[in-house]
């Protein structure tokens, strides 16, 4: 595919759902993915990222927010407890935060550094045992709760179920997000981001359709 089909295909969404031009923000997921790929995405321009792991985005991305001015770069893996502090100072954003442990640690450290990343809240819509997220049911008070610790909410993110269509899941986070006067929402992936243009995604999380299939033998 690669990068400028990628952006086509969002403009065209975009027009499509009678959206503004340039009101899906696009970030590149370049997880495990060899660096003449990233590089080669770079050198065309794109300066948005996201990245799964905290080590892996460590070793990566100091070389190149120095030789790429303007480079963002946001976590949307799962985030432990023990590395927030790390997490807050390599990302811009964490779409991640999902628990009530994490949102106390990221409130200290935004206290003692005066300055937080923007955090989106995961929901998991489909209620799957195996994935993280708050429930649908706890979101409301996870949200207050959140603001009551000065936290910058951005918005809202979800993983749809494998198995099933994912409209009606970003149709569900997109009815969360604006009974809670959010108006971030991160959602879509390489698979599935033109129907989540369609109901309302702000930050589009695209990987392979990019970059390839990714090689996890290779790490
Ligand atoms: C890996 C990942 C993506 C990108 O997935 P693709 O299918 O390669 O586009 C998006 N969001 C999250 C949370 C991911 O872990």
């Amino acid at each position: 595919m690669g990068l400028s089909q990628i952006k086509q295909r969002i403009a065209a969404a975009e027009a499509a759902a009678g959206r503004a031009p340039g009101s899906v923000c696009l970030i590149a997921v370049s997880k495990v993915q060899p660096a003449e790929r990233v590089e080669a995405v770079l050198r065309e321009g794109h300066r948005l990222f996201g990245e799964n792991y905290v080590q892996e985005a460590a070793g990566k991305w100091p070389a190149w927010r120095t030789e790429f001015p303007g480079v963002a770069v946001h976590m949307i893996g799962p985030l432990q407890t023990n590395k927030a502090k790390l997490a807050v100072e390599l990302f811009e954003a964490i779409h991640t935060m999902d628990r009530p442990s994490l949102a106390t640690k990221l409130a200290n450290l935004a206290q003692a550094r005066g300055a937080s990343p923007e955090l989106f809240i995961q929901v998991n819509t489909g209620s799957e045992p195996q994935k993280a997220g708050v429930l649908p049911g706890d979101l409301d008070g996870f949200v207050k709760d959140v603001r009551a610790l000065d936290l910058p909410v951005r918005g809202l993110m979800c993983i749809p179920p494998d198995a099933e269509p994912p409209e009606s899941h970003f149709a569900m986070l997109a009815g969360m997000a604006a009974r809670n006067g959010l108006d971030g929402l991160s959602m879509g992936m390489s698979g599935d981001f033109e129907a989540a243009i369609a109901a309302g995604a702000t930050h589009v999380r695209v990987g392979s359709a990019i970059f390839g299939a990714r090689d996890y033998s290779a790490r």
